[in-house]
């Protein structure tokens, strides 16, 4: 039954009808910056397939002038009897003509208005300071489904149109849109700016930013003008993105074997930005911390940041832009694969920061995540626009990232890049599903990738692989990981490599079935022959699975084998490259070159971290997971330590919530493992010291702070003062700044407030805003409960950004319980201030996690039952199964018997 007007057909639905498509939108937009409203018309010309009298398209938070709206055909018929509905639910516009409209191509006609919104998306408001004065910009963020709040459109990935876009802006101001400007007349105080017609492309791809900038510029070999925009007096920070910005760009030529498909690149820094950057076609949005670069005041990790984000986003030109997922169940694959591509990218411009290595976080925040019951397949339906913002979580970047590297790992990386390339071709300027990049994939290297892959990408979780050796046989088992410690009922295609007694004998096989069995008796020979300079005896055969921790499981080794390969690392661990020799491996692609040592860091790693989640799921004691991280006390390298104090601050707190009164010996056990490395590294940058050691340096001494070491205490406090003195003193290098500050916390207190407000100070003379992250991620790890609710509060305060508060978070143990208390006291104003996506789910996640109590579960679930909320609802149910992670964790620790004479053993063990 259709009722009068027949709109309400539309509603509910999760894509737009096709039976109207657009080909191309001529927008025209006028922001006022002073009274943060714009005005705008679009033209947009379409193609009818079939008889209608509606058409059907995006809008939210829109006014029209309905006389405004018509629309023709090439007989230049006008249609201008309709009814127009706006259905916010939905966030659709129909709109209901009195006679059909011909098949064919036609035209539609639309005037609207809207607000600059402060949620930083959609077309919003930024601020800036230029010469003392606070002033607004105006900038556009439409990915997933915000373009419709700018301008009424077909919103969906797969509507791909060109776009002729004009700008009225004030005369003072820069106008920048995806394509260079092709004339630009002004009128007084006012200029209009219009920009050449685009190529095809998705509406959330569209671009716009008025505001004042400097930019630094530089060309590609090919042509292509390359420009970084930055706040006026800040070109020079501009610098390290725009090199990297020519090379990356000159890399994926070649890599996809297709050139950049615009005519210019532009990368702006927007002072507020949800996101970390935005992959925009021809102008790319960034947050100041992941495109500046400063000289003086950034430290290693931020400039390793710009690098591995700007090569992200350009990766996205390709694989994104050129080629673009169907719908959003396909997110995963944009991400994922610019995820994988920006290491490969910067492994190529940066081979001494051993970038693969750090590609284990990677994995290892996918493997957490989806290692909950409240995880999700990578490929998730979508039925609403309102679902599509929380997919934007570690599984499409992590776990995508991680199975993508799985997948060129068993196929090879030629293979792999030669399929990229003739998929980049056959799909550019249209779309592409999942399965669509299987199908090439499979045609070029004739394995069953699609039947591979399903099993990755389809279900969530993931493999815990228990091995076992009998006589000349290794057994194999899968298992579904779970961190709860249940296993789930989950099966998987797994590529199993593993290397036996050398990293010269490695096997590669599929696990296709719940169980199998191998015989190692070739490969047992063949490694006694090719490691004849290591004395006889068991420990030199150590078996290590998932190789160069390429695959996305998890493994869990028999007793024997366990033993083996801590021998393996206590006896080897610091001179990796040398006990393994100098042969090259087979890796003969210059961009993926996995040498020996990566490869040995990767073991030493992987051990590590597949150690700590199976103590985490009562798998294994917390005593073997403690005497497995004093074997890497002589650790050298940046991935393995920073991997261990990651690891020693999480166990640090469920051992304090098991066991209250082991806790300065667990305190002291850690100074003790990282001594070592603080004495090796010191406060102060050694002439030529690789990019790793500095990085490497700020999180030991980090650490070492927070376990309350009394010297790194004593110097941080004498550093910092100087630097109080003198901001660019060589005493306080950036590196190591974030130590001093943590440092600094340790002490501070109602009653001594000296290091609370010197940070304070800090924060508001700096302009460079990785330096005010640094101080906003330092405050909070005050003990002093009072000092942590103040710097809570601060966070809220005008003076933080909301794209910053997220920073502040993570407090100490001694103040979550207070920081629990804040977040529901400020609840509403954070939901009000926050909107959705992660700068509000993270109040959640970071707030409620820590816990280690099935009350507080109940608590935290009481107080949210009446809060209900789609935009938080699966961050809550995973914060509460962490909390009954936590809970079980702490139970099982209160019962391991051995415990407390393990730790006192250890924290004992000086040297
Ligand atoms: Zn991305």
């Amino acid at each position: 039954m259709e009722n009068n007007n027949g709109y309400e057909q539309f509603k509910g639905q999760s894509r737009l009808p096709k039976f109207a498509i657009p080909k191309r939108y001529d927008l025209k937009l006028k922001p006022d910056l002073i009274a943060c409203t714009f005005t705008g018309t679009v033209e947009i010309n379409l193609e009818i397939f079939s008889d209608t009298k509606f058409l059907v398209l995006n809008a939210s938070q829109l006014e029209f002038d309905h006389s405004s709206i018509y629309f023709t055909n090439p007989n230049t018929k006008e249609y201008r009897k309709l009814d127009v509905n706006l259905l916010e639910e939905d966030e659709i516009l129909v709109l209901g003509f009195d006679e059909d409209l011909p098949i064919g191509e036609g035209s539609l006609y639309i005037g609207f208005k809207g607000i600059l919104n402060d949620q930083m998306k959609g077309f919003y408001r930024s601020t800036y300071e230029h010469n003392g004065e606070k002033k607004n910009m105006a900038v556009t963020q439409f990915e997933p489904a915000d373009a419709r709040r700018c301008f009424p459109c077909w919103d969906e990935p797969a509507f791909k149109a060109t776009f002729k876009i004009t700008l009225d802006v004030p005369e003072d101001l820069m106008a920048l849109s995806n394509m260079p400007i092709i004339e630009d007349h002004s009128d007084g105080n006012l200029k209009t700016v219009s920009f050449q017609e685009s190529p095809i492309m998705s509406t959330y791809l569209v671009a716009v930013v008025v505001g004042l900038f400097d930019y630094v510029e530089d060309h590609t070999p090919d042509g292509i003008k390359v420009r970084v925009y930055c706040q006026v007096g800040k070109g020079n920070q501009g610098k390290f993105a725009l090199d990297v910005a020519v090379k990356t760009l000159g890399l994926y030529r070649e890599y996809f074997d297709t050139p950049y498909s615009l005519p210019k690149l532009d990368m702006v820094a927007i002072p507020d930005f949800a996101a970390g950057a935005m992959e925009n076609y021809g102008l790319v949005t960034y947050r100041e911390t992941a495109l500046l670069y400063d000289d003086q005041h950034s430290a290693a990790a931020n400039k390793q940041r710009v690098a591995v984000v700007v090569a992200h986003e350009l990766a996205h030109q390709w694989f994104g832009n050129l080629v673009t997922m169907e719908w959003w169940t396909h997110l995963w694959l944009n991400e994922g694969f610019a995820t994988w591509v920006s290491y490969l990218a910067a492994d190529i411009l940066f081979p001494e920061w051993n970038i693969w290595t750090q590609f284990l976080d990677e994995t290892t925040g996918g493997l957490t995540l989806d290692g909950l019951t409240e995880s999700h397949p990578i490929e998730v339906e979508i039925q609403h626009a309102n679902e599509i913002d929380e997919i934007f979580d570690a599984i499409s970047y992590e776990k995508g990232a991680s199975v993508i590297r799985m997948l060129q790992s068993f196929l090879g990386p030629e293979c792999f890049q030669r399929s990229l390339a003739s998929y980049i071709k056959l799909y550019a300027c249209s779309n592409a599903k999942t399965e669509d990049l299987w199908a090439v994939l499979e045609r070029e290297s004739g394995e069953p990738v699609n039947k591979l892959m399903y099993s990755w990408t389809k279900q969530q979780g993931y493999p815990v692989i228990s091995v076992n050796v009998r006589g000349n046989k290794l057994e194999f088992e899968q298992s579904q990981f779970m961190l709860s410690g249940v296993h789930g009922n989950g099966q998987w295609i797994v590529p199993i490599s593993l290397c036996c007694g050398s990293y010269d004998v490695r096997k590669n096989f599929l696990l296709q079935t719940k169980s199998d069995a191998v015989d190692i008796m070739e490969f047992l020979g063949a490694s006694n022959a090719a490691n004849n300079t290591v004395e006889k005896g068991n420990h030199q055969k150590w078996i290590k699975l998932n190789v160069d921790q390429a695959g996305f499981y998890r493994v869990k080794y028999d007793e024997e084998l366990a033993a083996r390969l801590r021998y393996a690392i206590e006896a080897n661990h610091l001179s990796a490259t040398d006990r393994f020799g100098n042969v090259t491996v087979q890796f003969d692609l210059k961009a993926s070159v996995m040498n020996r040592k990566l490869t040995v860091i990767l073991i030493f790693s992987g051990i590590l971290d597949d150690s700590f989640a199976l103590s985490m799921g009562c798998k294994q004691s917390l005593s073997s997971l403690f005497i497995l991280m004093s074997a890497y006390k002589t650790e050298h390298e940046y991935t393995v330590l920073s991997n261990l104090i990651t690891v020693s601050r999480k166990v640090a707190k469920i051992a304090a919530d098991a066991s209250p009164d082991l806790l300065d010996f667990i305190k002291q056990f850690f100074i003790n493992l990282f001594q070592y490395s603080a004495e090796r590294l010191g406060w102060e940058p050694h002439k030529n010291e690789s990019h790793l050691d500095a990085m490497l340096r700020g999180e030991v001494l980090t650490a070492l702070a927070l376990f309350g070491d009394d010297n790194t205490q004593s110097e941080a406090i004498e550093r910092f003062r100087s630097f109080l003195n003198d901001r660019n003193t060589p005493l306080l290098p950036p590196d190591t700044r974030k130590a001093a500050y943590v440092a600094v916390m340790q002490s501070a207190s109602k009653s001594n407030r000296w290091g609370y407000e010197s940070l304070l100070r800090i924060y508001r003379e700096t302009d460079l805003s990785q330096e005010k992250t640094r101080v906003l991620s330092s405050l909070t790890s005050c003990p002093d409960a009072d000092i942590v609710l103040e710097a809570l509060n601060f966070l809220l305060s005008s003076e933080v950004r909301s794209q910053d508060a997220v920073y502040g978070l993570g407090v100490s143990r001694e103040g979550r319980e207070i920081a629990w208390r804040w977040l529901k006291d400020k609840w509403d104003h954070i939901l009000k201030t926050f909107g959705s996506g992660y700068l509000l789910t993270d109040f959640v996640s970071t707030v409620v996690s820590p816990f280690s109590s099935k009350d507080k579960a109940a608590e935290v679930e009481e107080f949210f039952a009446s809060r209900a909320n789609p935009s938080i609802a699966r961050t809550l149910k995973q914060s509460l199964e962490r909390v009954h992670i936590n809970a079980n964790w702490v139970k099982s620790v209160q019962e391991e018997k051995q415990l407390a004479e393990v730790v006192k053993v250890l924290a004992n063990k000086k040297g």
